[in-house]
């Protein structure tokens, strides 16, 4: 029978609410959720495959909760792997406060494949609520927007980990040598005279190998996602608050390098995360992960039909583009 055993900490997070979990082989990222999240999941893959392409793969739901149905959370995600369907199965997990729900979202890593992943999580909006919170929860996000840099650009960093290099050690640098910006450095050290600095800083690392010829070839490469994202959302009708621009890449500049020469090799490997080769759609020859960008965080996110574009959203995301824009020199 499955335990709870099967299931491990996800340790990359670098936003949000504790108790995300994943399998072993690390393929998967599993989140507690809203109904409202997964439903938003589904209707954009049924009728909203332009932006569903920026979401990470959904593989399907978790009821977090003591019954079992005789596999592991290994199989049950091989399984998800293997069909790309969407079942309901049921694993149990330790209760604990941080778990409200029972429901759970299983989506694809967007960090699996890397040998050292950089990540940050952009958050988006000037206003950060939804129409149905509370008064105190408007008030307080709205004093988050008045002290960030949410009330000029639109977005903040709302977290990030990047690796310093073998053996780096120092101030909030961890065992693995990821230099950790928490939720404080977006919040209180970040405004708009030094945001370039924030992104300078995920970008851009000598002691990991990564110098100003690869970083602007990162920052162009995420320019293109990014400018790719903002038509996708000018050509939608919807309401996303405090949804996250997630950026991956890789943060080892040797492996890197190396991905980045394979790609221009064959070309059908130039991939952005889950697959989608820049050439013909052959067979599965992935080469080393490079970058990938992905929209996330929909536990309020809905469709609005005859309202037009989530200009609160596209503010953010036209202000991260300018600053790629500006780091790429282009
Ligand atoms: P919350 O509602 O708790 O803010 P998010 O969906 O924003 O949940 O996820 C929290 C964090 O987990 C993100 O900041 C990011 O670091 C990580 N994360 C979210 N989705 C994925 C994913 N598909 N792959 C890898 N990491 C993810
Ligand atoms: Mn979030």
């Amino acid at each position: 029978l499955p335990s709870r055993a099967d299931l491990i900490d996800y340790n990359y997070a670098v936003a949000g609410h504790d108790g995300t979990l994943s399998d072993v082989d690390g393929e998967l990222f599993i989140k507690p959720c809203t109904a409202a999240e997964v439903a938003f999941y589904e209707s954009s893959i049924t009728s909203h495959p332009e932006f569903a392409e920026y979401m990470p793969t959904y593989m399907g739901t978790l009821t977090l909760d003591g019954s079992q149905n005789g596999k592991t959370i290994e199989e049950v995600g091989a399984d998800l792997i293997a069909k790309h369907t969407r079942p309901e199965v049921v694993v149990p997990v330790k209760t604990g406060k941080r778990i409200e729900t029972n429901l759970a979202v299983v989506l694809e890593n967007a960090a699996h494949g890397f040998v050292k992943p950089n990540i940050m999580d952009v958050k988006l909006g000037v206003r950060l609520w939804a129409d149905d919170a509370a008064e105190e929860k408007k008030i307080r996000f709205d004093k988050v927007t008045e002290e960030t840099t949410h009330k000029d650009l639109g977005f903040r960093v709302a977290g990030m980990r990047v690796w310093q290099g073998h053996g780096a050690t120092g101030l909030d640098i961890d065992e693995e040598g990821y230099k950790i910006y928490d939720k404080n450095y977006g919040r209180f050290s970040i405004h708009k005279g030094n945001v370039y600095e924030a992104f300078r800083n995920f970008i851009f690392s000598e002691s990991a190998g990564i110098d100003e010829e690869l970083g602007k070839l990162v920052a162009q490469a995420f320019l293109a996602d990014v400018t790719r994202i903002r038509q996708v959302l000018e050509n939608q009708e919807s309401r996303m608050f405090s949804a996250s621009l997630l950026f991956v890449f890789e943060g080892d500049g040797a492996a890197l390098r190396l991905a980045m020469e394979e790609a221009s090799r064959s070309p059908a490997t130039l991939v952005n995360g889950d697959g989608e080769s820049s050439e013909e759609d052959d067979e599965d020859v992935v080469g080393p992960k490079i970058y990938v960008v992905k929209v996330i965080d929909f536990a309020h996110a809905t469709w609005v039909p005859g309202q037009g574009p989530d200009e609160n959203a596209l503010h953010g995301v036209r202000s991260v583009a300018k600053i790629l824009k500006n780091l790429g020199g282009v």
